[in-house]
């Protein structure tokens, strides 16, 4: 694991994820902590001081989010884990609730107190198996041990939780869309205002966090704002989890402390590329956010601050390495398949822009492209940038827009040649 603090990780072992050993690690310290010493005031002050920024896409500081919730309002509030994790490319969640799923009921129960919540849920996609096992029996251990339910450790704070299994929508994860689904409905997002920390599960109070965010809360009340602000950068402090996949040697769960070089970790932490091969782009966090080239991050580190000003985002930490020699032609066509596929259908712009410009890609991989069609894809793209109900019609959008822009002359000799530049139109990932 590179970087030179580690928050999230720890040698994994069979047992790792059961209450005994998360108990070994420190577990449940900081919600004695928080019980025994601490007001809810302090835990918000805390997070907020923290600058802990949210971990599944939008990097919206957590301590701003929790801050909107009036603590004596009068009303129930809510709690829910986003653990739908359905981005593409991504699946650093879920390598927190197999492995360590203590250490997000914790942190859920540090949040509960900190936000006057009584029932707290999460959200689990539904084909997430041993996951959810793991959780579910994580849950069970708590209430056993007097950490959920009625006067949690004598304290006097109850708490109980639910897990909920989605049914495998990708817009499901989309906060509203998400609360939709948990009250029974179609996962459809709804349209704000009212923010969901207003209006939100059963027209109340409602804070959504991402798995990864929730799970730094035991963190950083044990250690305090200052220790998670002094890893990292100034604009992006603590750890990432990133999930690396693709054309790399060595796949998988990465904890990095941000700032690190990107360059670094892809050679040095994730083995390279195979063959040999140079690196032609990668998707930085998660299919939603912009491709960059080789080129463009080879002095770039990981904080959102390089990303913004290199114009993508670290996202969900969905990384995807793609090597020279993989044709963008055929990739954008399997993306916006994805997005054409997983479209609620609400909006107009989406529901027709992204079939629109899934069938464009498919005639132009079947060697039907016409000559306007790059100027039609980047028409549809911008028509559907802010014109719709969840960020799934502007993703759609920017993956097509951001791939035609660094890799045009591909889509152009595709067009005129009807066949990839790199001897066939099937040439993608499923090359590795
Ligand atoms: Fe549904 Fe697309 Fe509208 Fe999102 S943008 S609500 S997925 S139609």
């Amino acid at each position: 694991m590179p970087g030179r603090q580690l928050i999230m990780s720890f040698p994994v072992t069979a047992t790792s994820h059961a209450l005994p050993e998360y108990r070994a690690r420190g577990g449940y310290g900081a919600l004695a902590k928080t019980l025994g010493q601490l007001k809810p005031q302090d835990v918000v002050k805390e997070v907020t001081a923290s600058g802990l920024q949210g971990r599944g896409g939008a990097a919206f500081a957590v301590g701003r989010k929790w801050q909107v919730v009036q603590y004596d309002d009068g009303q129930p509030h809510y709690l829910i884990a986003n653990a739908d994790e359905g981005e593409p490319g991504t699946f650093k969640d879920r390598w927190i609730l197999e492995n360590n799923p203590h250490v997000l009921l914790e942190s859920m129960l540090i949040a509960s107190y900190a936000l006057n919540v009584r029932n707290c849920f999460v959200y689990i996609r539904g084909e997430f198996d041993l996951p959810y096992r793991r959780l579910a029996d994580a849950v069970e251990e708590a209430y056993a041990a007097g950490l959920f339910g009625r006067n949690v450790l004598g304290s006097g704070f109850s708490c109980d939780i639910v897990v909920y299994r989605g049914a495998g929508a990708y817009v499901a994860g989309e906060a509203s869309g998400l609360i939709s689904s948990l009250e029974g409905k179609k996962g459809y997002p709804r349209n704000r205002p009212p923010r969901l920390t207003v209006k939100g599960l059963y027209q109340r109070p409602t804070v959504v966090n991402n798995v990864e965010s929730l799970s730094n809360i035991a963190w950083i009340i044990n250690n305090g704002a200052d220790a998670f602000k002094a890893v990292g950068t100034p604009k992006s402090p603590g750890t990432r989890l990133f999930s690396v996949s693709g054309h790399i040697n060595r796949p998988g769960v990465y904890e990095v402390e941000l700032g690190y070089p990107w360059m670094k970790f892809l050679d040095e932490d994730c083995g390279g590329v195979p063959q040999g091969r140079a690196i032609k782009c990668v998707v930085p966090g998660g299919v939603s956010s912009k491709v960059l080239t080789g080129a463009d991050i080879t002095n770039l580190k990981l904080s959102h601050e390089d990303l913004w000003d290199a114009g993508s985002t670290l996202g969900s930490g969905g990384m995807i390495v793609i090597a020279e020699g993989t044709c963008m032609v055929a990739l954008l066509q399997v993306l916006m398949r994805f997005y054409h596929h997983e479209s609620c259908g609400q909006c107009t712009p989406c529901r027709h822009g992204t079939g629109w410009l899934h069938r464009i890609l498919d005639r132009i991989v079947a060697g039907d492209g016409r000559a306007d069609d790059i100027e039609r894809l980047y028409y549809i793209s911008k028509f559907n940038d802010g014109t719709t109900i969840c960020g799934l019609g502007d993703a759609a959008g920017y993956a097509c827009s951001g791939i035609l822009d660094k890799f045009r002359d591909e889509f152009e000799y595709c067009i005129e040649h009807k066949r990839s530049k790199f001897g066939g139109n099937l040439e993608c990932l499923r090359s590795s």
